[in-house]
């Protein structure tokens, strides 16, 4: 009830901003994902709240590193929990975004010790939430950039594809593999993914080496009509007039 009100009223959830700094990493320059705070979590589509702002999906295999992702790109350490079980959060999460936007932290797919019955039941609920929730504005698919593409990753895009919303791959644990690996994994993911190349952009990512950070936040922040860091610390091209932030 507390997180429904703190969630209705868009202030912080006490119980996280208890336990999370919070802190800019670059402070004084917009980030889209700093100060983000836990919103409100759901265990079934009739728990979601009314779709009326924007959202932003975070999917994934379970262990692939989403919620590192999620953390790394917030800046905290315990935004999104880092689970020592894989599979083991089994809730869909929103957390608010300073901008009014919600990232939305979805239950990780493809743990197989999970029973079948609980998995099906997921598995309903992500191609529910992922085609026909209207306020999605994106999808971001994290994927273990070491077994990108797993038959349930490529099961997401069919479900989130029609849509026609931008889809932006995280190749994560980069720090994983050597700089050609990672770069033949990256052409790679690209060519399986070229028949929905006007949807669907992919990247390298490292959580651990905070790699990426900047163009991820750049893409998503695009979804959004946000100024990211990176637009932020361009002097203004000749002839344009300096910009303010812009509001979604
Ligand atoms: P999730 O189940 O997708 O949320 O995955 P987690 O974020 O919990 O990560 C699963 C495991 O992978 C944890 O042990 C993380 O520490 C590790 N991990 C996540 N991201 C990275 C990364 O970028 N590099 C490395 N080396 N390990 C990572």
């Amino acid at each position: 009830m507390l997180d429904k009100l703190l969630f209705y009223f868009n202030l912080p959830s006490l119980r996280h901003a208890a336990t999370d700094s919070g802190g800019l990493s670059f402070p004084g320059l917009m980030s889209l994902f700093a100060n983000a705070v836990f919103a409100i979590s759901a265990e079934k589509l009739s728990d979601l709240p009314p779709p009326d702002g924007a959202e932003i999906a975070f999917a994934g295999r379970s262990n692939a590193g989403k919620s590192s992702a999620i953390n790394a790109l917030a800046g905290q350490t315990r935004l999104a929990f880092v689970s020592k079980t894989p599979g083991r959060t089994q809730l869909i999460n929103f957390f608010r975004l300073t901008n009014g936007a919600l990232l939305v932290d979805l239950p990780g797919y493809g743990y197989a010790a999970v029973p079948e019955k609980i998995r099906r039941h997921w598995q309903s609920v992500l191609a529910a939430y992922l085609s026909r929730r209207s306020s999605i504005c994106g999808l971001v698919l994290i994927m273990d950039a070491r077994r990108p593409l797993t038959e349930l990753d490529r099961q997401m895009l069919e479900w989130f594809g029609p849509t026609g919303k931008p889809i932006h791959v995280l190749l994560t644990k980069a720090d994983k593999l050597t700089r050609n690996e990672a770069a033949a994994t990256l052409r790679s993911t690209r060519e399986a993914l070229s028949p929905w190349s006007d949807q669907v952009s992919v990247q390298l990512f490292s959580s651990l080496k905070k790699t990426g950070m900047d163009e991820a936040e750049s893409v998503i922040g695009g979804w959004l009509g946000h100024v990211t860091r990176q637009e932020k610390e361009m002097p203004p091209v000749k002839g344009e007039k300096n910009r303010g932030p812009e509001t979604p």
